[in-house]
């Protein structure tokens, strides 16, 4: 089978060359490729696929918890930017303005947005009256840009899609707690879809989201030893109601400032399944978010049209009829070797064989893209006996992240260790710290790493910064950050 150790020589090897084989991977399984415009991808069909699943899962979590969707303009006026003095600083380096329209120059340039709290608070303003008008919780699907310097498929792209949610709330308290639900069930989509475990946390104030309070995230380690922060929610207490003067008349009929959160998540999370659980041959993807579950392709030999093709067809519909997502590969101009290299580089979770011998047998064989493990399974029970791998092949993938987790976060005492963790193989470091922004600072410096999370389940390793040696108040993850 020459044709198909060639075709899989076109990937970079995982092992050898981990940003080439990302770029190999994304391209060659057709998710995304890059555009004429700098620092800008086209989302390919499969790729998007992907997008869709995980997203329909978000927006089912989002309406489920009592939020809506709803959509709001793509300009920004400049002076609804500036309202908030620190949202403005943090965005101003990134934003790509809108001068001139209809052959005239506008008298007011209109950011393209980078986020919608200006444009979202400007509209709420008017809507928030009464206590009565509160919670307020929206949510919208939208495209955003954020002029890179630096961009890569899916991780950091100038114009990328995305969920913010909005929401508008009568106490402190309820912001707060709508900030840490919306956190889960960022968990829950990582962890139950996506198959990659996320530590969760407040950012410190270097990193938090430019005009809020607090902002929460969730991190993930990939295999380069690098964080990826996969989705953010920020309580913005009063901050933005100021600036936009959102005001509401409690029940006791006084004129109060609203209380806010925001809270996001990208195609990023596309770029991340492909990291955490690609291998050498390419793609692997959870089966709760692979547009194609399993892959049946009837082995072509003899009058195989005559005889494997009907059969494969009957069990493409019985499958297809209880709810899975399955292909049937009855292309003749491929060897059904080719056709295992090619569905193992996408990542298809199961293949399933069908040949001569096994319409004999009246049985399928399935095979595991994660191990390559066959199963011989007689017709009658193929439905159950996928499903039943499928759900397996998720929790391995879980497993597999996870204990990559585990192997690479290192607990560290002092800044020698700290150092040295960071020149090996780099990971999650779990320290102390003092809270200074100095320490954290040195830390950048000196290695790269920032503080990707303050742990909301410490577990400290030590009772003192492990950069100054004071008394430490956190238990911090530091970590290089996509
Ligand atoms: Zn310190």
């Amino acid at each position: 089978m020459a044709a198909d150790d060639d075709f899989v020589k076109e990937i970079t090897k995982k092992s050898v060359d981990f940003s080439a084989w990302y770029v190999d991977v994304v391209k060659k399984a057709e998710l995304a490729d890059y555009s004429p415009m700098k620092g800008m991808m086209v989302i390919r069909p499969y790729g998007y696929e992907i997008w869709e699943l995980l997203r329909d899962q978000l927006d089912r979590m989002f309406k489920e918890t009592g939020h809506r969707n709803a959509y709001f303009p793509l300009f920004i006026p400049e002076s609804f930017l500036k309202k908030e003095a620190e949202h403005v600083e943090g965005f101003a380096p990134e934003v790509a303005w809108v001068t001139s329209g209809g052959g005239e120059v506008l008298e007011e340039r209109l950011a393209v947005r980078p986020t919608s709290e200006a444009i979202i608070c400007s509209m709420y303003a008017k809507w928030v009256k009464s206590w009565r008008d509160l919670p307020l919780l929206y949510n919208q699907w939208a495209n955003v840009v954020r002029w890179e310097k630096v961009t890569r498929l899916f991780l950091r792209t100038t114009e990328f899609l995305w969920q913010e949610g909005h929401t508008v709330h009568a106490t402190a308290e309820e912001a707060e707690a709508e900030t840490l639900q919306m956190l889960g069930i960022y968990r829950k989509l990582a962890e139950e879809y996506l198959a990659i475990p996320v530590l969760t946390g407040r950012k410190s104030d270097s990193e938090k989201f430019a005009g809020a309070v607090r902002t929460y995230a969730i991190e993930m380690l990939m295999p380069d030893g690098k964080a990826l922060q996969a989705g953010t929610s920020h309580n913005l207490g009063q901050n933005f109601a100021k600036a936009f003067n959102i005001r509401y008349e409690s029940k006791e009929q006084k004129l109060e400032y609203a209380w806010q959160t925001s809270w996001g998540a990208t195609t990023r999370l596309v770029g991340a399944l492909v990291m955490t659980h690609g291998d050498d041959s390419g793609l692997i993807l959870p089966p709760r978010v692979a547009p194609i579950q399993a892959v049946i392709v009837p082995i072509s030999a003899g009058n195989w049209q005559q005889t494997v093709l009907p059969q494969a067809q009957k069990i493409f519909a019985e499958l297809k009829g209880k709810g899975l997502r399955v292909f049937l590969d009855d292309r003749d101009t491929f060897t059904p070797g080719w056709k295992f290299a090619d569905w193992e580089m996408r990542g298809v979770p199961v293949r399933v064989e069908i040949g001569p011998k096994d319409i004999e047998k009246q049985q399928a064989v399935l095979v595991s893209r994660l191990d390559r493990k066959k199963s011989f399974v007689p017709w009658g029970s193929l439905a159950e006996e996928l499903s039943r791998l499928l759900e397996r092949i998720q929790g391995q993938l879980y497993d597999r992240a996870l204990a990559y987790r585990d192997a690479n976060t290192h607990a560290v005492n002092t800044y020698a260790e700290l150092l040295e963790a960071m020149a090996g193989s780099r990971g999650f470091i779990r320290c102390g710290w003092c809270g200074s922004a100095d320490c954290e600072t040195k830390v950048k410096a000196d290695t790269s790493a920032t503080i990707r999370v303050i742990l909301d389940a410490p577990d400290p390793p030590s009772d003192s910064c492990a950069v100054c040696s004071k008394k430490s108040l956190h238990t911090v993850i530091f970590a290089k950050s996509y």
